[in-house]
């Protein structure tokens, strides 16, 4: 039996499209800020630097402006994605509507078998805690909330999710763990513990306490773009409490 697992964990290696792996690489890079947002991707420089042709570096670019770290510029090329203020805080602002709704259809709708997948999830990122996994467990977070995305049972919302949450530079925030890398264990700890939460609040298809759960992890991210990207703490304020209004979300005290 092991030795039936070893071969099969070998072809998988082997099969993964060597786009991946420079994929891979650039968001290593980007993520931890070698990168930085404006910075042009010049296809012979990182192919060169790879020691890849040209073909895995094109579709990997493309794979990084899919996943909105890259943007595209017609008759220039490639470059890191930069964000104005005012698009970073409406990507916020409708993150907190959708995770919202994904929440509640989630708490409703998630099957053992997402249960199973999200807990495995949560166990493999509970492993990292250095800066070198940094990238790795950027990956596995956003593939954690597009699987309770999912789990809403809800394929436009999973669409709309999957736009908005591109939209939204959570890559700028891990970047500030390498600009001030004492932050590293206790931000991955706490990341933990929210997304625990969210868990066994969808475990216990509890939709109000999904909703609070998820929309207290965003906030998190939402006090980081004030503390270490600079938005103002106001324009992040006034999003949070459209989307309060909107929801008709109880306040901690109504709920505690
Ligand atoms: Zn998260």
């Amino acid at each position: 039996m092991a030795s039936l697992a070893q071969t099969s964990e070998a072809e998988t290696i082997q099969k993964r499209p060597l786009k991946e792996d420079v994929f891979d690489a650039l968001h290593e890079k980007i993520v931890s800020g070698k990168y930085k947002p404006g910075e042009w991707l010049r296809q012979d420089d990182i192919a060169t630097g790879l020691g890849v042709s040209m073909t895995p570096v094109r579709e990997a670019l493309d794979l990084l402006v899919a996943a909105g770290l890259a943007e595209r510029v017609p008759y220039r090329g490639v470059r890191v994605r930069e964000m104005v203020t005012k698009e970073i805080v409406e990507a916020y602002g409708l993150r907190m509507i959708l995770e919202a709704m994904i929440a509640q259809e989630a708490a409703k709708h998630i099957t053992p078998e997402q249960v199973r997948v999200l807990e495995k999830m949560l166990a493999e990122m509970g492993k990292y805690r250095s800066l070198k996994d940094v990238s790795h467990i950027r990956q596995l977070s956003r593939e954690f909330h597009t699987i309770i995305a999912e789990s809403s049972n809800n394929e436009l919302l999973v669409k709309v999710y999957a736009v908005v949450a591109n939209a939204f530079p959570d890559w700028l925030l891990y970047e500030a763990i390498f600009r001030k890398p004492e932050l590293l264990k206790s931000s991955m700890d706490d990341m933990q513990r929210e997304h625990t939460a969210i868990l066994d609040a969808l475990k216990k298809h509890d939709p109000e306490k999904s909703i609070q759960k998820s929309i207290d992890h965003l906030m998190e991210s939402g006090k980081w773009l004030a503390e270490y990207l600079d938005v103002p703490a106001e324009l992040i304020r006034e999003k949070e409490e459209q989307a309060s209004f909107l929801l008709k979300m109880k306040n901690k005290e109504n709920a505690a």
